[in-house]
């Protein structure tokens, strides 16, 4: 029953990095692969140039989050 830990962590690391570069992916939750990763971004700092990506799945509650230090800096702009 333990040795899929590390197959989950794998997972994940996939789905966030993903998720890092293409926020508006669909990207299915790692541990129950039924449901989409729901993303929600909240923005801190002082100019709110960080930006913190919380990844949560609604169909068996799994959680994690990304934070992008800088993330507004260099006027970057994504058209989507
Ligand atoms: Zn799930």
């Amino acid at each position: 029953m333990s040795s899929s830990d590390s197959d989950l962590n794998a997972r994940w690391f996939k789905a966030m990095q993903e998720l890092t570069v293409s926020p508006t992916s669909l990207v299915k939750c790692p541990k129950c692969e039924e449901c989409e990763l729901d993303v929600s971004d909240v923005t801190f700092g002082d100019q709110c140039q960080h930006l913190e990506r919380h990844l949560s799945c609604p169909r068996c509650g799994a959680y994690n989050a990304i934070l992008l230090r800088n993330y507004g800096s260099g006027d970057r702009e994504t058209a989507e």
